[in-house]
């Protein structure tokens, strides 16, 4: 089970696979990027973030990429390395070009998949919640892009593990609650969930699209709307939701204990009926 790179249509071991230093990726972090897992040997939702990738593609006037040939290549990548419970990145960059903030003229996007093992949540998060801090957010005004710019995202994260918990969750100057560094956030408000709409402020998460309809298909009520850092700190729940994340719950915000100050109801049971989908490979 080789941990596997492609890179512009070649398949290696992740260690021998390079990018010039004049990649834009590098330079000028203009690059988009996706991340899938897989459950029992399928992925997870590949059409929605080739959805997701394609519309990120065009919020930055990429040139068009056939979207089989990225289908193609990441199925063939996991096909090859055959990691049941695999991680796989896709990272497109603008390509290779001499240094100049305009775009080339003739750009060639490099594309780069990586497949390796899924890093799994700890047990201890799942079973007791994590803690978070908040942080103001300072991220550009599209965040619905996923692009590699990420430096916000990695202080904040950073700022979260200085202060011995786990996670950092934005909140706008105004005081909205956005998200969290790699994940959506959602509360538990007088029995009904609510999550931010979707703006340019927050990612469109895939796990969070999955989890609004699994709450439909079940008669759960999910409202998508704003709401403030006290009515976070007063909810009943607080969670997190993510590719990675799963369904994770906030049980401590600020140093301040969040509804019962252990994992809810809402996310112990979204977290079963997501796993139940994801391991379903529908
Ligand atoms: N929000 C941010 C900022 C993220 O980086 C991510 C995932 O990387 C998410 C939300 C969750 O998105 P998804 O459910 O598609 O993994």
């Amino acid at each position: 089970m080789p941990e596997l790179a492609y890179l512009n249509g070649d398949i290696m071991p992740i260690d021998q696979a390079r990018v010039p230093v004049e990649d834009r990726g590098y330079q000028f972090g203009d690059a988009v990027y996706e991340y899938l897992a897989s459950y029992k040997g399928r992925l997870f939702a590949v059409e929605a973030h080739l959805d997701r990738l394609e519309n990120s593609l065009s919020g930055l006037s990429f040139p068009p990429i056939a979207r089989d040939r990225i289908r193609e290549a990441i199925l063939t990548t996991f096909e090859r390395a055959a990691i049941p419970r695999a991680g796989v990145y896709v990272q497109i960059s603008r390509g290779v070009a001499p240094r100049n903030h305009a775009f080339p003229a003739q750009p060639h996007p490099q594309i780069v998949i990586t497949v390796r093992q899924a890093p799994e949540t700890p047990e201890r998060y799942i079973k007791e919640g994590i803690r978070a801090i908040t942080v103001t957010d300072i991220r550009w005004g599209r965040c619905d892009i996923k692009t590699v710019l990420l430096l916000p995202n990695v202080l904040a994260k950073q700022q979260a593990l200085d202060a011995g918990v786990q996670d950092a969750i934005f909140v706008s100057p105004e005081g909205v609650v956005r998200e969290a560094t790699a994940s959506n956030l959602f509360i538990c408000k007088d029995g009904r969930l609510m999550t931010h709409p979707l703006t340019p402020n927050i990612l469109p998460g895939i796990t969070r699209a999955v989890l609004i309809d699994i709450c439909h298909e079940h008669g759960m009520e999910v409202v998508e709307a704003f709401f403030d850092r006290q009515a976070m700190m007063e909810a009943e729940e607080v969670f997190l939701t993510g590719t990675v994340t799963e369904v994770l719950s906030v049980v401590a915000i600020d140093d301040q204990t969040i509804g019962t100050g252990g994992p809810g109801h809402w996310a112990s049971r979204l977290r079963a009926l997501l796993e139940a989908r994801a391991g379903d490979g529908q």
